[in-house]
């Protein structure tokens, strides 16, 4: 606490133009015990306290102008220290922000930034501030400690709001991880529409059961998050055999461990798949890899590999045509993509997908092979890769982000038919609808 004694002086002289938090400060100050009174070190602090006999005693607050911070809670492990400028863009009165919409209503162009605040008074639930340029904000205090600079409270606003941390699985782990919903509850339950997104976005992966037969039913469980992600192959997608296609998709072939549309730059976040029809002959069981645990292990086990995957962009292409609808999309992104921390944040795979146009130097072209053949085994290695053979009425729903899937080759006769209706959903929809939930649950 160092920089709040430095803050000696100017507060006092501040505050003396405030009588009444003057007073407060020094009875503060003479009921710490302060060792030099109010003209000691910590004089430049401005505080007060509730003479109330009730058991909680509010906290204290001083500036430091330092490093233009006001200081809550001084020299306590709930210390926090919030910028001046900081305090002033987050006002919360209502010219400076408007409640209603929860957004920000001070104009960036004549905000002052260097405002200072000439006095603080704090009670037992709020910190009010007197600027410099005359205006007075008032913060709940519980609102600061949920906006506070510390690790702790970021990383708790960040993992519990912002993103679900992930958690990798392997085939090992499959069976344990694999959560299974029933249709009727996610439609009809906030609380298991709720589990179904958390376990999807902490694993990749999770089975809706005992989906009813119909078209509709894949737009249903979209509608029941957002809505339904638009490509270039329309909404809903049916998938089964149909000849001369131009998706290799709709073959009844092998069909190879991939993203779908790594040619988009917003690719679309979760594949939902409605199995209406299963083929009675073997195969047609699907693949999966949670290509984000193969990453991992690429990362510990061959650094040089997980480089030049990070580094080297690949394009990625599909030209094409649905229903006479003519497209071109490319999108150019190494196939794992980290984000600015360091941290996978996208898988792009796709072998039917990848323009022969390579842009990278010359050099780069072989080792981009070699670390591409290491990843490919390691994702169809039997320690990662699970298959799954949906039943009729399964929904298989994961994230299009981060596994690998896929789809074993099956005979498709007269006798033998397999009918799958996809759609996809984006992540920022999801998002929002977890916390719109969490919200909801919180204040029920
Ligand atoms: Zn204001």
């Amino acid at each position: 606490m160092r920089h709040v004694r430095q803050a000696a002086g100017a507060l006092r002289t501040l505050a003396s133009s405030y009588p009444c938090v003057r007073v407060t400060a020094v009875r503060a100050l003479a009921a710490h015990g302060g060792p030099q009174g109010p003209q000691g070190p910590q004089a430049g602090l401005v505080w007060a306290r509730h003479h109330s006999d009730g058991p909680s005693v509010a906290g204290e607050a001083g500036v430091c102008h330092k490093t233009d911070t006001v200081v809550l809670n001084p020299k306590r492990s709930d210390e926090m220290s919030f910028p001046f400028v900081w305090l002033r863009d987050n006002c919360q009165c209502s010219e400076c922000f408007h409640q209603d919409s929860q957004s920000r209503t001070i104009i960036m162009e004549s905000f002052n930034i260097n405002s200072k605040p000439e006095t603080l008074k704090i009670t037992q639930d709020s910190l009010c501030i007197y600027w410099s340029d005359g205006h007075v904000s008032t913060y709940n205090i519980e609102w600061l400690q949920k906006h506070a600079f510390s690790t702790s409270a970021q990383q708790n606003w960040l993992t519990n709001m912002y993103r679900l941390p992930r958690k990798t699985w392997t085939a090992k782990s499959f069976s344990s991880i694999l959560s299974r919903f029933k249709y009727s509850d996610v439609i009809k339950s906030d609380a298991v529409l709720y589990n179904w997104l958390v376990n999807l976005a902490t694993y990749g992966v999770s089975i809706i059961e005992d989906a009813p037969a119909k078209d509709t039913t894949v737009r249903s469980i979209a509608e029941r998050v957002a809505f339904i992600r638009k490509t270039h192959y329309g909404e809903e997608f049916s998938v089964r055999a149909k000849p001369g296609t131009t998706n290799v998709a709709y073959l009844s072939a092998n069909l190879q461990l991939h993203t779908d549309l790594p040619y988009y730059n917003y690719k679309p976040g979760v594949n939902l798949l409605h199995c209406l029809v299963q083929t009675e002959s073997d195969g047609g069981a699907n693949l999966l890899t949670d290509a984000l645990a193969v990453a991992e292990w690429l990362k510990r086990d061959c650094s040089s590999s997980y480089h030049a995957l990070t580094t080297t962009v690949v394009d990625w292409n599909d030209i094409g045509q649905e229903d006479g609808n003519y497209f071109h999309s490319i999108h150019r992104a190494p196939v794992i993509c980290e984000d600015r921390f360091g941290v996978v944040e996208r898988i792009n795979f796709s072998q039917p997908q990848r323009d022969s146009h390579f842009n990278v130097p010359l050099e780069k072209v072989k080792p981009w092979y070699e670390a591409m053949d290491k990843f490919t085994k390691g994702i169809y290695s039997s320690n990662f890769c699970v298959s799954y053979k949906m039943k009729e009425g399964d929904i298989l729903t994961f994230d299009n982000i981060r596994l690998v899937h896929g789809r074993k080759k099956y005979e498709d006769t007269a006798k033998a038919v397999r009918h799958v209706i996809g759609g996809y959903l984006d992540w920022d929809e999801i998002w929002s609808r977890i916390r719109v939930l969490k919200n909801n649950f919180r204040t029920a």
